[in-house]
């Protein structure tokens, strides 16, 4: 994530924190600088900080129960609206993804326990009110906020952990896919109701929380839907196959003047024996005019991007699309079983596939 920094790693997995996250500190701490004085402003700084740190352990109950079934945890990002712990895949074992989703909100409910049973921290009805009041004791607020995070989370929409198990426990009778539509919509009609509350409570929080569920939910839902599609299809029906190459000596000109020709946007470069060694892109295209204005007969080779990934002619799709997201890479070349270019898939015309099959 662009605007995160990192201050180490911890258990396995890199723990970054948002820019944006400083903030609200700040914001919390003018507010009760302006309301009551320098020491509620940082009695309220301490006690956001400690309330991320339950949420950094939250994330981390995730990650260490992903651990468990072999999936790794890259990173743990902290936002002013909560933490993401970036998995490196979602078990899709109904049992293990909801073990996985209980994992963050136990880590809270132990925190709540400790607090109220080890420590002896008395809640009463004013602090479940006056969260953000300064003078309440400041570990029975601590306690409080482990359990609102309890609540919040277990919320049975996407994209909370709630929504997680309610997915996997629709999966088990209807397909993943659908389960995921209905946890998705959930959410959204959560998204609706912080807003109205946040608009009506005039509290920006909770209309930024709002936005982010929506965007979050809708974003899940489009994902399994391609993922699911992408296992159900093959490359072989996916990919393009009317298209011009490039010679790995082509000039400048040559490669401006295909680009004008066709309509394509990716060009792939091959070599004398037909064999790919990578993809001019428009854009690389157009940076390389503009470079070189005057000198159009130069070759385009060290403007060809050539991490580009490949896969075999019978490979179902989702394995070309698995291979542009870790190489963040705009083409996948399709390779026929004596390693010649035949084909490639672009984001693009995966979109038109779903649409011209009714899947979008
Ligand atoms: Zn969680």
């Amino acid at each position: 994530m662009t605007w995160s920094f990192s201050i180490g790693t911890f258990l396995g997995s890199e723990l970054r924190v948002h820019a944006t996250f400083f903030l609200l500190l700040l914001w919390v701490g003018a507010v009760a600088y302006v309301a009551v004085g320098p020491v509620a402003a940082l009695v309220n700084i301490g006690f956001i900080l400690v309330l991320f740190a339950c949420v950094v352990a939250h994330e981390y109950g995730h990650a260490l129960m992903a651990r468990r079934y072999g999936i790794a945890t890259p990173d743990i990002t902290l936002l002013p609206i909560g933490g993401m712990a970036r998995l490196e895949r979602m078990p899709e074992k109904p049992g293990q993804e909801i073990a996985v989703a209980l994992a963050g909100p136990a880590v809270n409910v132990l925190i709540f326990l400790i607090l109220v049973v080890v420590f002896r921290v008395d809640i009463d009805v004013d602090t479940l009110t006056q969260i953000e009041d300064p003078r309440e004791g400041f570990m029975a607020r601590v306690a409080v906020v482990n359990l609102f995070l309890v609540l919040f989370n277990m919320l049975p929409a996407f994209p909370m952990d709630g929504g997680r198990v309610f997915r996997a426990v629709l999966s088990i009778w209807m397909p993943r896919v659908r389960a995921t539509q209905v946890a998705a919509t959930a959410g959204q009609v959560m998204a609706f109701v912080f807003g109205f509350l946040g608009l009506f409570t005039v509290n920006p929080l909770l209309i930024l929380i709002a936005v982010f569920i929506f965007i979050a939910a809708g974003a899940e839902s489009s994902f399994v839907a391609m993922q699911d599609f992408g296992r159900h299809t093959g490359v072989r029906e996916a990919m393009i196959t009317r298209f011009e190459t490039l010679q790995e000596d082509a000039s400048l000109n040559e490669a401006a003047a295909a680009l004008i020709r066709t309509t394509q946007h990716e060009f792939p470069v091959i070599d004398h024996r037909g064999r790919m060694v990578g993809i001019l892109t428009r854009r690389a295209l157009y940076a390389a005019l503009g470079e070189e204005e005057g000198r159009r007969m130069r070759p385009i080779t060290p403007h060809v991007d050539r991490d580009v990934p490949t896969v075999p002619l019978n490979a179902p799709l989702e394995a070309a699309m698995e291979a542009m997201a870790k190489k963040q890479s705009p083409a996948v070349g399709v390779l026929s079983p004596s390693g010649g270019l035949i084909g490639y898939v672009t984001h693009e015309n995966i979109g038109e596939l779903m649409v011209v099959s009714g899947r979008a």
